[in-house]
């Protein structure tokens, strides 16, 4: 996962769209862009065709956290896959190991499911597995290890109770392993995004 080195909560202002970024925060009042905080008639200013497609890509980027070089291997990847290449981009990025993580609700943050990753919580059908980037396939199992603090951490996700668990993962009932079920959809993926402003972006 890249470093952001900006300000998290810019990147998110600059978008307009919470990109949930920061873990806890990114849920409570504390986020600057919680509804509750919205001003009135505040209006973004024009941007042209290709600031649009640049801010898209950048924001898919930031969301994952991934580099743009990992970013245009991705894409190359999805450019040679069957099917529809920005659907394909979004799979590719959802099925990232550190993405998986955040999304059985065993991080905060996909920031916080890389550190559980790579300090060795995490076993793919009963092997570490210590790249965030790890590709699941359907069948995959998922666990973190028993005693880890992030055993801990995932109960605490739970209590936040704010977001639900995508339905192409499996998770058992102590909730401390997870099945790939089937591949997402791309009605699935959790970012609001125009996948066509991206591919538009790397056509030229
Ligand atoms: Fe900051 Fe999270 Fe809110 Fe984004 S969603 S502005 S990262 S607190």
């Amino acid at each position: 996962m890249a470093k952001i080195s900006k300000p998290v909560c810019r990147i998110c202002r600059r978008n307009a769209e919470k990109l949930y970024l920061k873990g806890r925060r990114c849920e409570s009042d504390k986020c600057p862009l919680d509804p509750r905080k919205q001003r009135r008639g505040v209006t973004q200013a024009k941007t042209s065709e290709y600031g649009m497609q640049m801010r898209e890509k950048n924001k898919v980027k930031v969301y994952y956290g991934v580099l743009e070089r990992q970013f245009r291997r991705y894409f190359a990847m999805a450019k040679k896959a069957k099917g529809v290449t920005g659907e394909v981009l979004l799979r590719l990025l959802e099925c990232r190991l550190d993405n998986v993580v955040y999304r059985v609700h065993w991080a905060f943050s996909r920031r916080m499911a890389r550190q559980a990753i790579v300090h060795g919580h995490v076993f793919v059908n009963g092997k570490r597995v210590n790249k965030p980037s790890y590709q699941v396939r359907i069948g995959d199992e998922i666990s973190i290890s028993d005693g880890s603090k992030y055993v801990e951490i995932a109960k605490q996700v739970k209590e936040l109770g704010t977001a639900t668990v995508p339905a192409w993962l499996e998770v058992s009932e102590n909730e401390l392993k997870a099945k790939v079920a089937r591949y997402p959809l791309r009605e699935e993926v959790g970012i609001p995004v125009d996948e066509h402003l991206i591919i538009n972006f790397y056509s030229k």
